[in-house]
């Protein structure tokens, strides 16, 4: 099918540029009434540009009545469309072009929108009677006419829709099929009926008829082994709710589910080298200087405390242009098991005074020899109570060329940062 221009108004003299345009994909054709620049021109003279509601609604029915059967031909794709005012779009299986045409004309230009209501009501397929409860077998060329496959899909996706589970088989020539109502689903459409309108349970309770079909069985499911079940019951208890996950995500967040496992795991086990990243030996020091594949990878690490600790800001954000620091700004990672379970930031800085670690009691004398300062230290969760934080603090100072000691620790120190130093220098640290 050839791409097609048709101007609403034939008369070349006339300013009215409203026109439908037909273009043909592999599965259907868009019939698009292009209404641009007519409303620029209406809404000069003072023209309401807004749709009235009846022209939207017999529009959106003619488009949902053409986009079920384009997917019950077997698209499975997307639709675009625009519902005015400037563009209203229609798709038409090819054979129903023309009488979109003619019913989108008539509405627009005649105000009449039976032409639409009309089509819809034609091309409306009878979902719900597919739906209905019971066991059935749909013959093909009888009862639908898509491949069974394709219409097997198209049924499911209709029956998830309505909350429904379809309990269905495509054989050679049929399908069968036993819609059923999952007990979550009816309580679900019970507690709000202002999101289901006419909604009616048809489903729960539905005695299968003495004659009804019986489905060969081809073992191939454990579908049958739910007949007959008795469905789970539910109560309601005041039990605990939301809050937050040790690894900082909000526990409520359900639609942010995905994000959160995916963090959660990268806070649990380490976050995945990535592949194509040579990395040699268990440790990488990582500059400001660096690559921005690893300086990426800092950024990825480091959110992971920040989430943790509900930090504003994560310990590490040079993601611009290689650059270098007057206080040499780096990053430790520690690689085990192909994971990064470790994570320092450190600077250099020479302002520090001697804390003899004793909860409570003052710092003492001032220090001003460079150090190097732990801006904070992280270690995955399951990798935690290993000793890995003294092996980052230790490498932090073989680095620099000094002794875990002489390290400087960024004040307030955490209880976990307190342990850690007590264990590596009993006699007192420096903060700064
Ligand atoms: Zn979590």
């Amino acid at each position: 099918m050839t791409e097609r221009t048709i101007h609403l108004v034939a008369d070349p003299s006339s300013r009215d540029t409203r026109k439908i345009r037909i273009r043909a994909s592999r599965w259907f054709a868009t019939v698009q009434l292009d209404r641009d620049s007519y409303v620029d021109a209406d809404a000069a003279r003072g023209g309401e540009p807004d749709l009235p509601a009846d022209y939207i609604e017999a529009v959106d029915k003619a488009r949902n009545a053409a986009m079920d059967c384009i997917r019950y031909d077997g698209y499975r794709g997307a639709f675009y469309f625009g519902r005015g005012p400037r563009w209203i779009d229609l798709f038409a299986r090819f054979r129903d072009v023309e009488a979109t045409v003619v019913a989108l004309r008539a509405a627009e230009l005649e105000h009449d929108y039976s032409g639409l209501h009309a089509l819809a009501d034609r091309l409306a397929l009878p979902i719900d009677e597919w739906l209905s409860p019971g066991e059935r077998e749909l013959i093909r060329g009888v009862d639908f006419e898509s491949p069974p496959g394709v219409f097997l899909k198209f049924l499911r996706a209709k029956a998830a829709k309505c909350g429904l589970r379809l309990n269905g088989r495509a054989t050679a020539g049929s399908v069968w099929i036993r819609p059923t109502l999952p007990a979550a689903q009816k309580q679900i459409r019970e507690m709000f009926p202002e999101q289901y309108p006419g909604w009616v349970d048809r489903w729960t309770g539905y005695i299968e008829s003495e004659d009804a079909p019986f489905r060969p069985w081809v073992g191939d499911s454990d579908e049958d082994l739910s007949r007959g079940a008795i469905p789970v019951h539910f109560q309601q208890l005041a039990s605990e709710s939301g809050g937050e996950c040790p690894c900082g995500m909000r526990l409520q967040d359900v639609g942010d589910d995905s994000v959160h496992r995916v963090h959660h795991a990268s806070w649990a086990l380490g976050v995945r080298v990535p592949k194509g990243l040579s990395w040699w030996g268990d440790l990488a020091v990582v500059t400001t200087q660096s690559p921005i594949s690893w300086r990426k990878l800092v950024y990825q690490v480091a959110r992971m405390p920040q989430k943790e600790g509900n930090y504003d800001f994560p310990s590490w954000s040079h993601m611009g242009e290689p650059e270098a620091t007057s206080d040499s700004y780096r990053a430790y990672l520690l690689k085990a098991d192909e994971r990064i379970v470790g994570y320092v930031a450190a600077h250099d800085t020479n302002e520090h005074r001697h804390w003899d670690l004793v909860d409570g009691s003052k710092y003492g004398v001032e220090d001003a020899t460079l150090r190097p300062r732990i801006i904070l230290i992280w270690v995955a969760d399951a990798y935690r109570h290993r000793g890995i934080g003294a092996t980052l603090v230790k490498a932090l100072a073989t680095d620099f060329g000094c002794k875990a000691a002489d390290v400087s620790w960024s004040a307030p120190v955490s209880a976990a940062g307190r342990r850690l130093a007590r264990r590596l220098s009993p006699g007192g640290i420096w903060v700064s």
